[in-house]
């Protein structure tokens, strides 16, 4: 068995953590959510109230961010947010504070560093065009606006989080135009990604259906 690095990319809510995780550990593979990563920073900038628009700040704050992830946990200097990174005051300026180059860079750094060894399962945005465009896998995962919102609504609802399903449908779509056309690379499909479309799929069948793309690229 190879020990390839699967690139997952694609809109909010399309599913891509739990796919993600799903075929990590079908595979034995680690699991990075890149997304935990830009919240955890914006949950960091909304508790010492740094504005979203400063990137010189925010570049400063990652010089010490302490930021571990685990399949299923985020932290910050060993304090658990997992849940805090996914409130709506998060979601709603995440976009902003991760458009910043300085950033990205810093971010895009670690996260080739984690996946330096090969055998891993990356989510995010830019996954397959920036961080690791040699990745053997490419996927762009995608679904329906309405049924990313359910989805998105599921977790929140499993979180006690409130939420108005219409709300957070035009909430997505603005985060997805946000992402695909900010300057610093933007949301988009990899020339050489598999366009997947899961919105008639249970979690199962995407897991099944990208563990067997993974594998017949060498997984
Ligand atoms: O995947 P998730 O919805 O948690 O990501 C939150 C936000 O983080 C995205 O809307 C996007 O603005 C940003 N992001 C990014 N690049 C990544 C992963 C996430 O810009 N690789």
């Amino acid at each position: 068995m190879g020990e390839i690095k699967i690139a997952i990319d694609g809109p909010a809510g399309a599913g891509k953590s739990s796919v993600a995780q799903g075929v990590a550990e079908r595979l034995g593979y680690l699991y990075i959510d890149t997304g935990a990563m830009y919240r955890a920073l914006t949950l960091v900038c909304i508790e010492r109230k740094i504005p979203p628009g400063d990137g010189g700040m925010l570049g400063a704050v990652l010089h010490d961010f302490d930021i571990r992830l685990t399949p299923e946990k985020t932290f910050i200097g060993g304090r658990d947010i997992s849940e805090e990174i996914r409130a709506p005051e998060v979601s709603a300026l995440v976009s902003e504070v991760c458009a910043h180059p300085s950033v990205r860079r810093e971010m895009v750094r670690r996260q080739r560093e984690m996946a330096s060894h090969g055998g891993i399962v990356m989510e995010g945005r830019d996954i397959g065009t920036v961080v690791l465009p040699g990745a053997e896998l490419k996927i762009y995962l995608t679904a329906g606006s309405r049924i990313r919102a359910i989805r998105r609504g599921r977790q929140l609802k499993a979180a006690g989080i409130e939420f108005d399903l219409d709300e957070l449908e035009r909430e997505i779509i603005l985060r997805d135009h946000k992402d695909s056309t900010r300057e610093d690379s933007p949301l988009q499909k990899a020339e050489d990604a598999i366009l997947h479309d899961d919105s008639e799929e249970t979690l199962e069948e995407s897991i099944n259906s990208l563990e067997k793309l993974a594998r017949e690229h060498g997984a």
